[in-house]
């Protein structure tokens, strides 16, 4: 992935993609302390827009303070960075990587002295789970590797760190034929999957586990406000993996996942076996509000 044109916002400056290189003895490296994003632009009637700009920035900060690590560049400055890179590599619809890491100015684990670094990386990233599975659905397996608890990781940072658990599970599952991994809480109740949060709709009502372990979704909060001016009741609540099993349906969501239906879990066929009605529903309005296609919320667009 490293050998490619185009450019890579680095430290304030644009750096070609090949050159966006740092040196082997660089902290995050070693200790994981970093965090990052995940976001999307999508083609819009008004030309290409950022979905959720802000709320994804201000998310990296809050990730940031969490982890202790002073930022070096504003909100508004990493926003228009955003935005540039776009320009830059001339992309109508991408995925956005913005990252923060240390330097490798010293090594052991203390921090202090450290540069702060940042890039914005951006490329075009169709369906992450794959085309076809946003209709057909995914098979997910829930995983042996449980979701950090809150006191041993920061699950409220999207920490470079907390993506060891996610890895693990993902291709511990890819291993076995499946798509995606469900993990547990550490007591055992339904938290995400290993780069997604779930929901399931039962008898008309559509839950989802709180933001405990689980990671505050950008576009969980999405969903859960469509959801709610469809008229659909939405709960915040614990979940138990037999649960889903018997649910009408479940699905995923996330910036990469959009809103992807799962068809299995531990190889019990949820509902009909196929993207049910809610879900399909849910996902045409999320991914008409990311295309611009919707009169509400406009403040949700950042056109570059
Ligand atoms: N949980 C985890 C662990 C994730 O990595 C992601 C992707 N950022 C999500 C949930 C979904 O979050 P969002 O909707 O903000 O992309």
């Amino acid at each position: 992935f490293s050998d490619r044109d185009g450019y890579i916002w680095y430290d304030g400056k644009m750096v070609p993609w090949r050159e966006a290189t740092t040196h082997t003895l660089t902290y995050t490296l070693h200790y994981g302390a970093g965090c990052f994003e995940g976001v999307r632009a999508y083609e819009t009637s008004k030309g290409t827009a950022i979905f959720r700009l802000k709320e994804h920035t201000r998310r990296l900060f809050n990730s940031a303070k969490i982890i202790g690590m002073a930022m070096p560049f504003s909100e508004d400055e990493l926003n228009e960075a955003q935005l540039e890179v776009l320009r830059a590599n001339k992309l109508k619809e991408a995925y956005l990587r913005p990252m923060v890491f240390y330097g490798s100015e010293g090594m052991g684990l203390r921090a202090a002295g450290l540069k702060t670094h940042v890039i914005v990386a951006a490329w075009t990233w169709g369906s992450y789970l794959g085309a076809e599975n946003m209709e057909r659905g995914i098979r997910v397996k829930t995983s042996s590797f449980q979701r950090q608890y809150v006191n041993a990781a920061v699950c409220r940072a999207k920490a470079n760190a907390n993506y060891l658990n996610s890895s693990m599970a993902l291709n511990e599952v890819l291993k076995d034929g499946y798509d995606e991994a469900l993990m547990l809480d550490p007591e055992g109740f339904v938290a995400e999957g290993s780069a997604e949060n779930i929901f399931v709709v039962t008898d008309g009502v559509i839950s989802t586990p709180d933001v405990t372990s689980a990671l505050d979704g950008i576009t969980r909060r999405t969903v859960m406000k469509l959801a709610e001016d469809l008229g659909y009741k939405v709960r915040e609540r614990r979940i138990t993996r037999d649960e889903i099993y018997v649910a009408d349906e479940a699905f995923f969501t996330g910036t990469a996942a959009e809103v992807t239906p799962i068809r299995e879990l531990d190889n019990r066929a949820i509902g009909s076996g196929s993207r049910g009605p809610i879900t399909q529903k849910l996902q045409a309005t999320y991914l008409a509000q990311v295309k611009g296609q919707r009169e509400e919320y406009p403040e949700w667009l950042s056109h570059i």
